[in-house]
C-alpha cells in the first residue's frame, strides 16, 4: 500500500509536474497571446496616430497636394490630397489648416444678377467681424495668409456683387484674412489690367501689411472651395481650367484670369508691366518676368482649378495688337516698367464689402522707352 502509495505519488508528482509544466506552457501561450494583442493593438494605435498625423500635417501643411509645373507632369498626376477629419478642433493661438474639413471641394455656381444692396445685406448679416471695406480675418485661428483680393474693371459693375456673393463665403472657410479691392479704370484710354493691378498694389499696402497678392478677373468664379487662395513658395496660377477652354489650360504658359503672389515675389518681378494697353499679352508677360526671376509657377491639382466664367461681350475693348514686339523684350523692360515706374491719382472710397480705387490712367503715367 504504501509502495503502491509512494507510487501513486510519484505519479502524482509526476502529474502535477507535467500539469505545471502543461499549465506554464499555457500561461506562456496566453501571456504570449495577450502580449501579440497588446502589440497587434499598439501597432493598430500607432498606424491610426501614424494616419491621423499625416492627415493633420498635410491639412497644416504648405499646399502639399500641389504641383509646380513642370512641362512633363500630365494634369492629373499629383498625391492624393488629405482633408481634416469633420469635427477636428483647433486651438486660436494655432495657425489655421490649409485643408479643413469644411472645405467640401464642388461649389455650386450662381451666375444669376444680383444687387450689390442685396449682398451686402446677404453677407453682412450675422457677420459682427467684417469692417467697412470688406476686411475680415479668422476669430478660431491665426490666418495662415493676410490676402488683398485685387479686382481689375471697367464697365462691368454688375459682376463685382456676384464675385462677391460667390467668393466672400469660400475664403472664411478658408480661413483666411482677406479684403477686396476693386480697381476702375476712368477715361478713355484702353483698358490696362496689369497697370490696374500694380495701382492695386500700391493702395492696398498702404492699408495693411498684405503678405499675398490674389490677382483676380472680376467674371471668373471658382468651382472648388479646395482652390486655396493662399500663396506658395513659388508664384500661383489658380486659374488651370476654364469652362470657356472646355475645362482644357490652353497653352502651357497661360498665366491669366486668375494668379497669386506673395509680396516678396510680386517686389522681386517689378509687379506687372504697365505697356500693355487693350486686350492681351500682360498675362504673358508676367509669366515671363516669373521665369526671368527663376521662379516655377505651381497650379492647383486637378479639377481644383476649375472655373465658370461669367458670359460677357469685349465691349469694343480693342486687342493689344503691339503685344507680340513687347513680349519679344520681357526681360530688359523688366527692370524699368512695372511698380517703379509708376504714378498715378486714385480716389479711394470704402463700401462696406470692398474698397473701390477709381483711377484714370495714361501712358505718361508710366514713362519708359520704346521697347
Ligand atoms: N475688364 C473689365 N472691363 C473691360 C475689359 C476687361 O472689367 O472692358 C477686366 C475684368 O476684370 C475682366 C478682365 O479685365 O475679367 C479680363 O478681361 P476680359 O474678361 O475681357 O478678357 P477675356 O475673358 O476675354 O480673356
Ligand atoms: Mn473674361
Amino acid at each position: 500500500m504504501r509502495t503502491a502509495c509512494s507510487v501513486r505519488a510519484i505519479e502524482d508528482k509526476v502529474f502535477q509536474g507535467l500539469l505545471l509544466c502543461f499549465m506554464g506552457y499555457v500561461n506562456e501561450y496566453v501571456f504570449m497571446v495577450q502580449a501579440r494583442g497588446i502589440q497587434i493593438r499598439e501597432n493598430v494605435k500607432n498606424i491610426g496616430a501614424q494616419v491621423l498625423e499625416q492627415v493633420v500635417r498635410g491639412a497644416y501643411s504648405n499646399n502639399g497636394t500641389d504641383y509646380v509645373y513642370d512641362f512633363n507632369m500630365s494634369e492629373s498626376d499629383g498625391p492624393p490630397a488629405t482633408y481634416l477629419p469633420e469635427g477636428f478642433t483647433y486651438l486660436p493661438s494655432q495657425v489655421c489648416p490649409e485643408r479643413l474639413s469644411s472645405m467640401k471641394g464642388r461649389l455650386e455656381v450662381n451666375m444669376s444678377e444680383v444687387s450689390l444692396e442685396d449682398v451686402e445685406r446677404l453677407l453682412l448679416q450675422g457677420e459682427p467681424h467684417m469692417a467697412p471695406g470688406g476686411y475680415w480675418k479668422p476669430k478660431d485661428c491665426v490666418p495662415r495668409w493676410k490676402v488683398a483680393i485685387l479686382v481689375p474693371f471697367r464697365n462691368r459693375h454688375e459682376h463685382l456683387p456676384i464675385l462677391l456673393r460667390h467668393l466672400v463665403p469660400v475664403l472664411k472657410k478658408q480661413r483666411l484674412q482677406f479684403a477686396f479691392y476693386f480697381i476702375e479704370q476712368e477715361g478713355t484710354e484702353p483698358f490696362n489690367r496689369a497697370m490696374l493691378f500694380n495701382v492695386g498694389y500700391k493702395e492696398a499696402m498702404k492699408d495693411l501689411d498684405w503678405d499675398c497678392l490674389v490677382f483676380h478677373d472680376v467674371d471668373h468664379l471658382m468651382e472648388n472651395d479646395r482652390n486655396y487662395y493662399g500663396c506658395t513658395d513659388m508664384p500661383r496660377h489658380f486659374a488651370v481650367k476654364l469652362d470657356k477652354y472646355s475645362y482644357m489650360l490652353p497653352y502651357n504658359e497661360f498665366y491669366g484670369g486668375v494668379s497669386g503672389l506673395t509680396v516678396r515675389q510680386f517686389k522681386k518681378i517689378n509687379g506687372f508691366p504697365n505697356a500693355f494697353w487693350g486686350w492681351g499679352g500682360e498675362d504673358d508677360d508676367l509669366w515671363n518676368r516669373v521665369r526671368y526671376a527663376n521662379y516655377s509657377v505651381s497650379r492647383p491639382h486637378g479639377d481644383q482649378g476649375r472655373y465658370k466664367s461669367i458670359p460677357h461681350h469685349h465691349r469694343g475693348e480693342v486687342q493689344f495688337l503691339g503685344r507680340y514686339s513687347l513680349l519679344r523684350h520681357s526681360k530688359e523692360r523688366q527692370k524699368v516698367d512695372g511698380l517703379n515706374n509708376l504714378n498715378y491719382s486714385p480716389i479711394v472710397s470704402r463700401r462696406p464689402l470692398f474698397t473701390n480705387i477709381s483711377v484714370s490712367l495714361s501712358r505718361k503715367l508710366a514713362p519708359i522707352a520704346d521697347y
